[in-house]
């Protein structure tokens, strides 16, 4: 502390002693700064942020965008809907198909048994099953690109640990795919399993559309 202000400062009603310059945290005077969320105390310099001004998915005042709140329109020149507000392209239906392989599995394909595992034999399978057209997008999701837990299998059912496959799902496809996590979840609470048990197989298949 200041010698002159050794007896107390002399505050003011301010955050900043008009007698030895010491700033205290109170008493700021805040000032919106222009064009950002942010306010700025006028007498010390100090800045706080402060909530965004949400219209939709972009902030009014600072224009950051959140993934949330978009205005979905169809751009009919590229036959694809985008937000009228920041541009964001609206997710194309697409199933993608989480595999994962049991012990039984990997047993099998070490003596050659590999036509079953193939991504042809999952995709076409996929394809039969959904009643899902030639130009339909499947993405086949391999369990190493995924790091999906192996499912334990006992006889001709499967436990997998669910939880941990939905993480890991919502992850892949926000991180890899750039979708919305609010779509991501909803296909994901609506997955659907295809199981093959005597090959060991599972794929854990979730549609977004
Ligand atoms: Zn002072
Ligand atoms: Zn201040
Ligand atoms: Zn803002
Ligand atoms: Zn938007």
């Amino acid at each position: 502390m200041n010698l002159k202000c050794l007896f107390g400062h002399q505050w003011n009603d301010s955050c900043m002693c008009e007698r030895c310059g010491e700033i205290r945290n109170e008493w700021h005077k805040w000032m919106l700064v222009e064009g950002k969320c942010n306010e700025k105390c006028s007498i010390c310099g100090k800045e706080r942020s402060i909530a965004h001004k949400w219209d939709g998915c972009k902030c009014e005042r600072c224009g950051e965008t959140q993934d949330r709140g978009h205005k979905w329109v169809l751009v009919e020149s590229e036959s694809k809907e985008k937000c009228s507000i920041c541009g964001k392209e609206h997710n194309e239906s697409a199933m993608y198909v989480f595999v994962t392989l049991s012990n039984n599995a990997l047993g099998m394909l070490t003596f050659g048994n590999t036509e079953y595992y193939s991504e042809e034999y999952c995709i076409s399978k996929v394809r039969a099953n959904f009643g899902l057209s030639l130009d339909f997008p499947v993405h086949y999701i391999p369990q190493k690109l995924w790091g999906g837990p192996k499912p334990q299998q006992n006889g001709n059912s499967f436990t997998i640990d669910l939880p941990l496959v939905n993480a890991l799902q919502l992850k892949y496809l926000v991180e890899k795919y750039n979708i919305d996590k609010n779509d991501a979840m909803r296909g994901i609470q609506q997955a659907q399993v295809m199981q093959v048990p005597n090959l060991g197989m599972l794929w854990l298949c979730v549609k977004l559309s």
